[in-house]
C-alpha cells in the first residue's frame, strides 16, 4: 500500500433509518464498516456520529470525516436545512461535528456523495457532463458539470423526480402531483400494479410490494412484467427529459432499483432515445448502472472529506 492510500477518511450515510459509516482509503476502498439505527433526535444523532468515529478511530488512522445526508444542505455545505427523514432542521450540523472530533469534517447531500464516489471510482470515472440518477424509494439526482458537482443557486440543483410528468397525476409527498418520481420508483411500482391489475391476469396479491413485483416479473406474471414495462417507459422519459435539458454525455443510474436493471433498462434506453428532441439525428447520452452499488454514498463522502471544503 502507497502513502496516498493510507490516507483515511471515514465517510458516513445517514438515511432515514440507519447511519452507515466506512473507513476509506484514498483508492476508494472501503476497509471497516459499523451501522448503528438512526437516532430520532439531533443531539441523538450527533451522539451516535461521534461514537463510531471514536471506535473507527481507535484501529484507524482517520485524517478527515465526511457525512452524505438524504436532505437539503446549504450551498456552503455547512447547514442541513431540511431532511423529511432526520430531525436536523437549519442545523449546522458540520460545524457541531467537527467541534465534537476536532478534525475537518465535510458536509454533502447524499445524491452528491454517491455521484462523486462514481465520478472518482466508478461509472462516471472518464466522463465530464454527466448526471447521476438515483432510483430508490424515490429519485434522487446530481448533474455532475465539468467534473464538480452543481449546485444550483441555492443548492437543491437538481430535483428531477419532481418534474410533473401526468397533470394532476398521482400525488406526490412534497405536496404536487404527477411527479416523475410516482411513476419511476420503487415505491411507485405498487400503484401501478394496482391500477393495471383489471387488465391482466396475476398470481401478485392486491396490494403487492416493489420486490414482490419484481421477483414475479422474473417469473413472467403478466401483472408483474406490465409494471415493470410502465416502469421502464416512465424513466425512459424521464431520461429524455433530463437529456433535453442537460445534453449530458452519460448518465449513471444508481440507487436500489438499479439492481434489477435489466428488467427495464433496454425499454427504458429505447423510450429515452425516441422521445429526446431531434431524435435520430444528434449524439444520446450513454446509460450506465452505477458500480459502486451501496458503498457509493460513503465513498464519495470520505473521498470529498479528504479533498477539503465545499467549492462552491
Ligand atoms: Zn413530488
Amino acid at each position: 500500500m502507497n502513502n496516498a492510500s493510507q490516507q483515511l477518511a471515514i465517510g458516513f450515510d445517514i438515511g432515514g433509518t440507519n447511519v452507515r459509516a466506512g473507513v476509506v482509503n484514498a483508492d476508494g476502498q472501503v476497509i471497516d464498516t459499523r451501522a448503528v439505527a438512526t437516532a430520532k433526535n439531533a443531539a441523538d444523532l450527533e451522539d451516535s456520529i461521534e461514537k463510531l468515529v471514536l471506535e473507527l478511530r481507535a484501529d484507524h488512522d482517520i485524517k478527515a470525516v465526511g457525512l452524505a445526508v438524504a436532505g437539503f444542505i446549504d450551498p456552503t455545505c455547512t447547514t442541513v436545512l431540511f431532511a423529511p427523514h432526520l430531525p436536523w432542521r437549519n442545523a449546522p450540523v458540520r460545524n457541531n461535528i467537527e467541534d465534537r472530533l476536532g478534525m475537518p469534517v465535510r458536509l454533502e447531500h447524499d445524491a452528491n456523495s454517491a455521484a462523486w464516489g462514481e465520478a472518482r471510482f466508478g461509472a462516471g470515472r472518464d466522463a465530464k457532463d454527466w448526471v447521476f440518477f438515483a432510483v430508490g424509494t424515490g429519485i434522487g439526482a446530481t448533474l455532475m458539470s465539468g467534473g464538480e458537482i452543481y449546485r444550483g443557486a441555492f443548492g437543491t440543483a437538481p430535483e428531477f423526480g419532481h418534474l410533473c410528468v401526468v397533470p394532476n397525476g398521482r400525488a406526490c409527498s412534497c405536496g404536487k402531483n404527477g411527479c416523475l418520481e410516482r411513476y419511476a420508483s420503487g415505491t411507485a411500482l405498487p400503484d401501478t400494479a394496482v391500477e393495471l391489475r383489471a387488465d391482466y391476469e396475476t398470481a401478485l396479491p392486491e396490494v403487492p410490494t416493489g420486490e414482490e413485483i419484481v421477483a414475479a416479473a422474473r417469473l413472467g406474471d403478466p401483472l408483474a412484467v406490465a409494471v415493470m414495462e410502465d416502469f421502464g417507459m416512465w424513466l425512459g422519459k424521464g431520461l429524455a427529459m433530463v437529456s433535453d435539458v442537460l445534453d449530458p454525455e452519460l448518465i449513471v443510474l444508481g440507487g436500489g432499483v438499479s439492481h434489477e436493471a435489466d428488467l427495464f433498462l433496454p425499454h427504458s434506453r429505447q423510450t429515452m432515445k425516441d422521445n429526446i428532441v431531434g431524435a435520430g439525428y444528434r449524439e444520446v447520452a450513454d446509460v450506465k448502472v452505477a458500480v459502486l452499488g451501496s458503498q457509493a454514498g460513503m465513498i464519495g463522502a470520505a473521498d470529498l472529506a479528504r479533498a477539503g471544503a465545499c467549492v462552491s
